[in-house]
Formats: C-alpha cells, structure tokens, sequence
C-alpha cells in the first residue's frame, strides 16, 4: 500500500525531504509518491511524514484512498462554514 498525492498540492516542497523512503518525486503538474517506495512510513515513524507536513486540506490519500487530511482539520473550520464563507463572497 502507498500513499498517493492528488491535484490541489502546491508544490511546496514541505514533504520531499521527509520522507524516509525517499519515494515523493517532483513532477507536473503536482508531486507524486512512487508507489513501489512508499512504505506509509511503517517502521520509521508513527504517523506518514509527508501527510504530518502537508499545509494543504485533501491531498495526501492513504493506502485506502482516504484523505489523511480531510476539510476542515488544519484550518478548523467546519466544511460547511467554509462553503457558505465562499457562496457570499462569490455572490459579492
Ligand atoms: S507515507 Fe511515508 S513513505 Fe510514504 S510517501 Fe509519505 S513520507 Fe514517504
Ligand atoms: S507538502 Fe503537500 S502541498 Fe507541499 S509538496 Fe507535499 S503534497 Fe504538495
């Protein structure tokens, strides 16, 4: 099982040198994980490094393909909130 980087990652550079399996590579339009070197971190550290660092909401999957860091859990604020926030500024 590997993790996986999907579209929305700005190429920050935060994980790339983390990872214990040097498995995160950059490449257009977004890094991706090489999923014959990712090891999720097993036997290196509790919790998958690129995931712990990742300033961006929904871009690291796990090896179930669940978001590790799903909306609403780095900036606090509730998805829906979020949502409403964004329909009243657009309709401005
Ligand atoms: S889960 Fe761990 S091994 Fe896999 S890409 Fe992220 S930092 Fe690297
Ligand atoms: S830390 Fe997140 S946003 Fe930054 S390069 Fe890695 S996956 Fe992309």
């Amino acid at each position: 099982m590997a993790f996986k980087i999907i579209e929305g990652c700005v190429n920050c550079w935060a994980c790339e040198p983390l990872c214990p399996s040097q498995a995160i590579f950059q490449a257009a339009p977004h890094f991706l994980i090489d999923v014959n070197k990712c090891t999720e971190c097993d036997g290196d550290y509790s919790d998958a490094q690129c995931a712990s660092i990742c300033p961006i909401e929904g871009v690291i999957l796990d090896g179930v393909g669940l978001m590790v860091n799903p909306p609403g859990s780095l900036t606090g604020i509730p998805p829906e909130r979020m949502e409403a926030a964004m329909a009243e500024i657009q309709a401005r």
